[in-house]
């Protein structure tokens, strides 16, 4: 099927308000998308709704002794699948509207990526850099107490994983609290996923978002005319890119696509500034630089730019943006000159800087699938948890020892012989990392074509936002319809 090129005549759908919050961004998204499809009002109205969202308050004494009430929030969007699943963020905005959709956001993207969770999606309103490590673990405790006295965490219930400003190490806090106090449920580690390896977690899930994004850009790039449509070659080989955010998942997406991919990271914008190299940014060298000056300016051979936000603006073939909701706007929307925009944040576009750059002809790579990598192996982490064995464990030697008989054959009746190396190369049993990357690679490249080629049969005033959302309402559709609720 011959796809669309990404522009488009006219105005559609999105209104140019500028102060929508961002549930409500969400829920025109679906609104639009929904009206695209054939399903029962009553049936939308359902999809679209959170399921539950609880607010607590609850004390810390910090280290000074002083008495400090912090909020928190959880959103289950939706529980037509069970357990729900997102992220955890400690982040001085956190507000009930941004918990309920980013919950939201979580129920679609489980939904397009196949993973078989509801959304959910938790908030602590700090900024967690003026907290010590020990309040910070007390915070993670008390929340998890908290979540588990109202029965929102759990293996078959909720599952938390990390989100802006969260790691491993609060993982494995939540983790520990959750088990001590439910000691006799023997899938108590499957409570939470993004956890160090040693305490349940599974190889490959700190880089799964980023890898994701680069699984994703890269099969979006292979497609020829989608490519020609854009004015760009085909491959992401030479691929000028320009990542905002170098946390967690930017670093990755940077480090992958460079590595990887072959693509050139010709701008960076971090928290402190950003900077310009046309020739290259080597993304490790501005760790380390980052790491020993506490900023990414004054990398060496690179440009300063005059402010942060500046660097969104710079001359390259993909903008990934990695850091928060919001960064792209209708103030900054008309001077961006990316073909493509990888959102690797959540919500980082606002649905008139969207409409508009849709408009212009940007192929926006929506976050519910672009950054779905994260929670496909925290899908992974959760199977390993509750089978209770890490994945390769059973096949690995015997793989290894069918393929080495496989090639003894091949050399006895050919005359062949394989050298140490090959044989080691090609007879290699799957490891737990090769499966995660493998499943991801599999679950990106699926679930890009599927969304594609949604927006392929609805015409070129569909881009693949919409697609992505038609692809998940259907999807959540077809679970309240087998629960016979819904006609
Ligand atoms: P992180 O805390 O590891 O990194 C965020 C980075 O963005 C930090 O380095 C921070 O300094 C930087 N930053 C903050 N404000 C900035 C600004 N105004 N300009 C430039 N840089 C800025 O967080 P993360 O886990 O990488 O998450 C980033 C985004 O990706 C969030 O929107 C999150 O919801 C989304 N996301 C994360 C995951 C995951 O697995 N971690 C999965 C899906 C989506």
């Amino acid at each position: 099927m011959l796809f669309p090129p990404f522009r488009k005549p006219t105005v559609w759908g999105y209104h140019m308000t500028a102060d929508l919050s961002f549930f409500d961004q969400v829920n025109k998204n679906f609104d639009r998308a929904a009206a695209m499809t054939e399903h029962p009002p009553g049936l939308l109205e359902q999809i679209k709704s959170v399921n539950s969202v609880i607010h607590f308050t609850f004390p810390l004494i910090r280290d000074d002794s002083s008495l400090k009430v912090i909020h928190a929030w959880r959103a289950e969007h939706s529980q037509h699948k069970l357990p729900t699943k997102g992220g955890i963020r400690y982040a001085a905005n956190v507000n009930e509207d941004e918990v309920m959709a980013l919950s939201a956001l979580m129920t679609y993207k489980c939904a397009i990526v196949n993973v078989p969770f509801g959304g959910a999606k938790g908030g602590v309103k700090i900024s967690a850099h003026e907290y010590s490590v020990g309040e910070l673990e007390r915070i993670t405790r008390r929340f998890t107490f908290e979540l588990n006295k109202k029965n929102f965490i759990g293996p078959g219930l909720d599952v938390p994983a990390p989100d802006f400003a969260t790691s491993g190490r609060e993982m494995a806090w939540i983790a520990d609290t959750y088990m001590s106090l439910n000691p006799h449920d023997i899938d108590a580690m499957g409570c939470v996923t993004a956890k160090p390896v040693g305490q349940g977690g599974i190889r490959g899930r700190v880089e799964a978002t980023g890898r994701g994004v680069f699984f994703g850009l890269r099969e979006v790039c292979i497609i020829v005319e989608d490519m020609r449509a854009l004015g760009l070659t085909p491959g992401l080989e030479g691929k000028r890119v320009v990542v905002q955010g170098l946390g967690n998942v930017g670093y990755h997406a940077a480090k992958f696509m460079q590595e990887e991919g072959g693509a050139v990271i010709v701008g960076m914008i971090e928290y402190e500034g950003s900077i310009s190299k046309p020739d290259g940014i080597d993304v490790e060298a501005l760790m380390a630089h980052r790491s020993e000056t506490g900023s990414i300016l004054g990398f060496p051979g690179a440009e300063d730019l005059p402010s942060r936000d500046v660097g969104l603006e710079l001359d390259c073939d993909i903008l990934i943006p990695a850091a928060l909701e919001n960064a792209i706007t209708m103030d900054n929307a008309p001077r961006i000159k990316a073909k493509i925009i990888a959102e690797a944040a959540n919500g980082p576009i606002s649905s008139d800087a969207s409409a508009h750059l849709f408009e212009r002809g940007v192929m926006i790579i929506p976050d519910a699938y672009i950054n779905a990598g994260g929670v496909t192996v925290s899908y992974f982490e959760w199977l390993k948890d509750l089978q209770h064995v890490r994945f390769g464990r059973m096949e690995k030697r015997f793989v290894e020892s069918s393929s080495r008989k496989l090639l003894s054959a091949i050399e006895n009746s050919t005359n062949r012989i394989f050298s140490d190396q090959e044989i080691a190369e090609i007879a290699k049993g799957p490891g737990e990392i090769d499966l995660v990357n493998s499943g991801l690679e599999e679950t990106m490249i699926e679930a890009y074509h599927e969304i594609r080629e949604i927006k392929c049969a609805k015409g070129d005033n569909v881009d693949l936002r919409t697609a992505s959302m038609i692809d998940a309402i259907d999807k959540v559709a077809v679970s309240y319809r087998e629960l016979g609720v819904f006609p």
